[in-house]
């Protein structure tokens, strides 16, 4: 089975699209982009497309390469402070001159909708998540879609980034998967991954993991994104692989549309809860 990321982002967010206009509300997402990297004001692009799509408003803050940790920290903090503005989104990598752990650390929780910062992190470690990541979260809403039973499995993460693998890791873990995380010094890789039943690749190398590295009937996801020859691929070589496993996301089309969908999700979720009293 393919597991179709582009169908099921669709339905989410026109689902989404009548909540949020049956709500009454009017959530707006900012992004601060740092320079002129093309695959960032690409991903920062499609995000904007993405709230027109499901009525969410946008504003797009650019700041030249070579802005400071301070610069970027001041534009941070007045949308932290304006009432306007729901959800946050800092496109990362940011420059080398800039201090990224500052700048995510000075959004407001409340408005960090990439689930980045130590407060939120902790909370998802803790087992009480607010804002999780979106790409893990959004594997999360696709292996729901789909209907997995998730307790028990054996999942294997491969990759322990604070975007991807080590959410990813504690959100199978909040839903009572045995979780084994794997990263470049892991011994025997494939003796591990071949044991999994549900195998999460988030390594940024291209077409790593073949047939032998998988278990019969095995879920495979593939986060990687990465350019080949020329060519869009994961980190799975997903023609050798797909007839192995029972299930597996192809790239594009598998967990990319997902983490935009749980972007807008958790916008929403964030201007909601803006209203809650008590909410930080
Ligand atoms: P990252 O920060 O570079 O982390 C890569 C992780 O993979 C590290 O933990 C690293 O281990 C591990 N690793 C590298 N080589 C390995 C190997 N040979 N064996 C085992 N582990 C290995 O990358 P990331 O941000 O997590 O992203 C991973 C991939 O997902 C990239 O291709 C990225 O473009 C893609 N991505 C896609 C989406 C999406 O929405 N589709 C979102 C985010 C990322 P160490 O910690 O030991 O160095």
């Amino acid at each position: 089975m393919i597991l179709d990321g582009t169908r099921i982002r669709e339905k989410r967010l026109e689902l989404l699209k009548e909540e949020i206009d049956e709500s009454g509300l009017t959530p707006r997402l900012a992004t601060v982009i740092v320079g002129n990297d093309p695959a960032s004001e690409l991903y920062v692009r499609m995000k904007h497309k993405a709230c027109e799509q499901v009525h969410i408003g946008s504003v797009g803050i650019t700041l030249p390469g070579s802005a400071t940790t301070a610069e970027v920290i001041r534009e941070v903090t007045a949308l932290n402070g304006d009432p306007d503005i729901s959800g946050i989104l800092v496109q990362l990598p940011l420059p080398p001159q800039i201090d990224t752990l500052q700048v995510i650390e000075s959004v407001a929780p409340a408005k960090d909708v990439d689930g980045f910062h130590p407060e939120n992190l902790g909370r998802l470690f803790s087992g009480h998540p607010v804002f999780a990541p979106c790409t893990p979260l959004g594997i999360m809403n696709l292996l729901d879609e789909y209907g997995f039973g998730l307790a028990g499995m054996h999942a294997v993460v491969v990759g322990r980034s604070i975007e991807v693998g080590r959410p990813m890791g504690a959100l199978l873990l909040s839903r009572d998967a045995t979780v084994t995380t794997c990263h470049s010094k892991t011994r025997d890789l494939p003796a591990i991954t071949s044991q999994a039943d549900l195998l999460v690749v988030a390594i940024g190398k291209a077409r790593f993991v073949g047939p032998s590295m998988v278990k019969e009937g095995a879920v495979v996801i593939d986060v990687g994104t990465n350019r080949a020859d020329g060519v869009l691929c994961g980190d799975v070589d997903f023609d050798r692989v797909k007839d192995r496993a029972s299930a597996i996301t192809p790239v594009p089309g598998g967990v990319g549309p997902m983490t935009i969908a749980t972007l807008m999700e958790n916008t929403f979720f964030a201007a909601k809860r803006s209203l809650c009293p008590g909410a930080w």
